[in-house]
């Protein structure tokens, strides 16, 4: 049997590599290198080393499992957490275009993101999710 269909073999019905495997990786490697730069203090130049292993670990244990369902449900949770990272980092950006002509304020109530215009003076804000109404200098 050829190399490569003992490797096809061993890895029919297991998780294989997938995005969540991929970012403990690449955790792993960012770790190694924190370990590598607090090289000058032990307590933190091991605690990178041990949490880079055991991001490695998990990753291999990972691709190598055979419950794909639960797996698959672990790669879903992942795709969602990094969406509302990519989601925040563009709420960022958009906050950051728009500052000459808006203001920003979270409703103290449901911390939901409210924009209004600025220069209007002390006005009455509505939350739009919760109807929580309040005061804002614009
Ligand atoms: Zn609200």
């Amino acid at each position: 049997m050829r190399f490569r269909d003992r490797i096809a073999r061993f890895m029919a019905g297991r998780n294989g590599y997938d995005a969540f495997s991929m970012f403990l990786l690449m955790a792993a490697l960012v770790l190694l290198l924190l370990a590598r730069l607090f090289y000058r203090s032990p307590f933190f130049a091991i605690l990178f080393q041990l949490a880079s292993w055991a991001a490695l670990g998990y990753c291999i244990w990972r691709v190598l499992s055979r419950n794909t369902y639960k797996r698959q449900r672990e790669n879903a949770w992942y795709y969602a957490k990094q969406q509302a990272v990519f989601r925040w980092f563009r709420s960022l950006k958009d906050r950051w275009q728009q500052r000459k002509e808006y203001k920003f304020f979270r409703c103290p109530s449901c911390h939901a993101l409210l924009r209004v215009p600025r220069g209007k003076g002390k006005i009455q804000l509505t939350c739009r999710k919760c109807g929580n109404r309040f005061e804002r200098k614009s």
